[in-house]
């Protein structure tokens, strides 16, 4: 289903959706659904709910000012407010339109909901389920680079990604950088391997789970 302009307009206005976060959620759900039924496997798409101030969730409390995968209720859920002034931000700092930036800060909160639902169903255990943390940031950082590259490709973001994918990681990685989430040139580095060789690079090696693993 395509949104109407008369309907996007209508819900830029409103502040609280973004319409390409809209239009990538769509393209990202089909991506996941094919991905796991190519390993016989199901996707259950989480709940994408945009909030501002106070939002509660089957996690407990979730906090203004960033976006949270909770896999107790499959869902994302995330700051309209930081995500529209994620985008403004790194506009100014690329001269683009920035458009990536709330789609990439989604991108990576699906990337913990696919690396949940891949340990919850796999058999035998693999090396995801050995993953915790510091190595968990990673893989959600190369998934969110796969699908940053698929949105590139079907022309839901336009030219510029990559320079907007940059500065984006780099805002974040900042923020996030005492709470357990590796350095952002390190996440850059992840979600370009996702960007530039898709999901199956993904996959972590045994290396690295002895070195991230806590
Ligand atoms: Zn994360």
């Amino acid at each position: 289903m395509r949104l109407s302009l008369a309907l996007m307009v209508a819900l830029c206005l409103q502040g609280a959706v973004d319409p390409k976060v809209e239009q990538a959620a769509r393209l990202f759900e089909r991506i996941w659904k094919e991905y796991f039924k190519s390993r016989g496997e199901v996707y259950q798409a989480p709940i994408l709910t945009a909030f501002t101030g106070k939002q509660g969730s089957a996690c407990g409390k979730v906090n203004p000012g960033n976006a949270y995968y909770c896999d107790k209720d499959n869902t994302v859920y995330y700051d309209a407010d930081f995500l529209a002034a994620l985008r403004l931000r790194v506009a100014s700092e690329t001269g683009t339109s920035g458009e990536a930036a709330p789609v990439i800060a989604i991108a990576h909160e699906l990337g913990h909901a696919v690396f949940a639902q891949m340990n919850r169903q796999a058999r035998p255990r693999g090396a995801m389920q050995q993953l915790q943390g510091y190595g968990e940031e990673k893989v959600a950082d190369c998934l969110a680079g796969a699908l940053t590259r698929a949105a590139a490709e079907q022309r839901v973001l336009a030219a510029g990604t990559l320079a907007e994918a940059e500065a984006t990681i780099a805002i974040i990685g900042n923020l996030n950088a005492r709470k357990g989430h590796p350095a952002w040139r390190v996440r850059y580095d992840s979600f370009l391997s996702g960007y530039r060789n898709g999901v199956n690079a993904c996959e972590p090696n045994p290396l690295e789970n002895l070195r991230y693993r806590r």
